[in-house]
Formats: structure tokens, C-alpha cells, sequence
């Protein structure tokens, strides 16, 4: 995993080392996040704390795969639907 670890948090402004993976679909409303990138679809590496509060846009589905949090409740909440930009943390 030390190739990923290089990279930073994709959340503008923040330099935080990545400690989980998005991956979304536009088309499909859906949302994941993964200790890993996913095999397919755009990914994005977010920093724990960005990772951590992380909410879903307004409609989508999220689901959270990382083996750490299993049992987690959903990601989901009520943002506006502004695509990855409208992404609150
Ligand atoms: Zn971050």
C-alpha cells in the first residue's frame, strides 16, 4: 500500500494523507468507500477526517466497504445535489 500512501487528500486545500478510498457513479447515484481504490469508476483519496465526514449528495446512495468499519451505520445525508463539489465535510 506504500503507492497510495503518497498520495494526498483530494479535498481542496487539504494535504492530509489518504486513508480511504471514493469511488462514485454518476449515472447509478452511488457512492463507496473502500480501504482501496475501486476496480472501476472515478476514485478520489480522502483523509481520515474527510473521509470520516463524508456525506452523501441529496439522493445518493452511499456505502461504506472498509473492512476497519464494518457494522457502521450508512453514510447518508441531505446536501444539496451539486455533484462532487456539493460533497460536504
Ligand atoms: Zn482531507
Amino acid at each position: 500500500m506504500g503507492r497510495v500512501s503518497s498520495i494526498s487528500c483530494a479535498r481542496p486545500g487539504c494535504q492530509g494523507k489518504v486513508a480511504a478510498w471514493l469511488t462514485y457513479d454518476y449515472g447509478a447515484q452511488q457512492l463507496w468507500i473502500d480501504d482501496v481504490p475501486g476496480a472501476s469508476g472515478d476514485h478520489w483519496g480522502l483523509c481520515q477526517g474527510h473521509a470520516a465526514r463524508l456525506r452523501a449528495p441529496l439522493g445518493w446512495s452511499a456505502l461504506d466497504r472498509r473492512a476497519g468499519v464494518a457494522g457502521a451505520p450508512p453514510v447518508t445525508g441531505a446536501y444539496p445535489p451539486a455533484g462532487m463539489a456539493g460533497l460536504a465535510t
